[in-house]
């Protein structure tokens, strides 16, 4: 089971600082992986908050090149020096707002891989769609998918348990991997989402930039 929280462009070092101390001072479940996505500029403090704890620091997008003459992005080596555990790609606000395409996931998601570090790789709504994103991903033991229906991300509308089991499956029928559910997690839907077979843990947005509302869905996600 593995719950990540996916902070978008919110918190700020400082900001990042001060939630990772609450973080690492909570008693979290051992079943449960927890992993926090922090802007760029707050990598670094998550990454020293929680060195020697079991919460990784995943970042929210990472390049395909070494290096380059690439504005404004950043590379799996990069993310690697500062003790970052791995990377979101293909969200859909960066397919929707940023121009990333199935091939440029495919490319980042490729590279963060083979660099070593752990992938989440987001894809939507409808059916076709799903299969034409993951039909450019390889499996990877690294590699987890997260399912997130583009109309329930920041939303408030949740898939229902039963809709998200039948969307997994049919990601888990594609690529055999573990697949997270996105889209208006919270506290009060969690439990019921996370007890579903094919439901592997839970990408979080809004609800993950508050302490204790993430913590009850870490919880949540206990033996389930
Ligand atoms: C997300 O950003 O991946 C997400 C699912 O957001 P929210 O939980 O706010 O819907």
């Amino acid at each position: 089971m593995l719950v990540a929280g996916n902070w978008k462009m919110f918190k700020g070092p400082e900001e990042a600082r001060a939630f990772c101390r609450g973080l690492r001072d909570l008693a979290l479940p051992g079943d449960v992986d927890v992993v926090v996505c922090p802007p760029y500029v707050s990598l670094g403090q998550a990454v020293q908050v929680l060195a020697g704890t079991e919460i990784g620091v995943f970042a929210q997008n990472c390049h395909w090149a070494v290096d380059g003459a690439f504005t404004g992005e950043v590379s799996a080596s990069m993310l690697l020096e500062l003790g970052v555990y791995g990377t979101i790609v293909g969200h859909s606000e960066r397919r929707q707002l940023f121009g990333d395409t199935d091939e440029t996931v495919a490319r980042r998601a490729a590279a963060a891989l083979a660099a070593g570090l752990h992938v989440i790789a987001c894809v939507g709504e409808t059916e076709a769609v799903l299969r034409r994103q993951l039909s450019v991903l390889d499996h990877d033991d690294n590699l987890v998918v997260a399912y997130e229906p583009v109309w329930a991300i920041g939303t408030g509308k949740t898939a229902t348990p039963e809709l998200a089991q039948e969307a997994h499956e049919v990601v888990k029928s594609v690529l055999d991997v573990p697949v997270l559910y996105g889209g208006s997690v919270k506290p009060g839907n969690a439990r019921e989402l996370l007890a579903q077979a094919a439901v592997d843990g839970a990408l979080v947005g809004g609800a993950s930039l508050e302490l204790e509302a993430f913590e009850a869905i870490c919880q949540a996600g206990s033996l389930s």
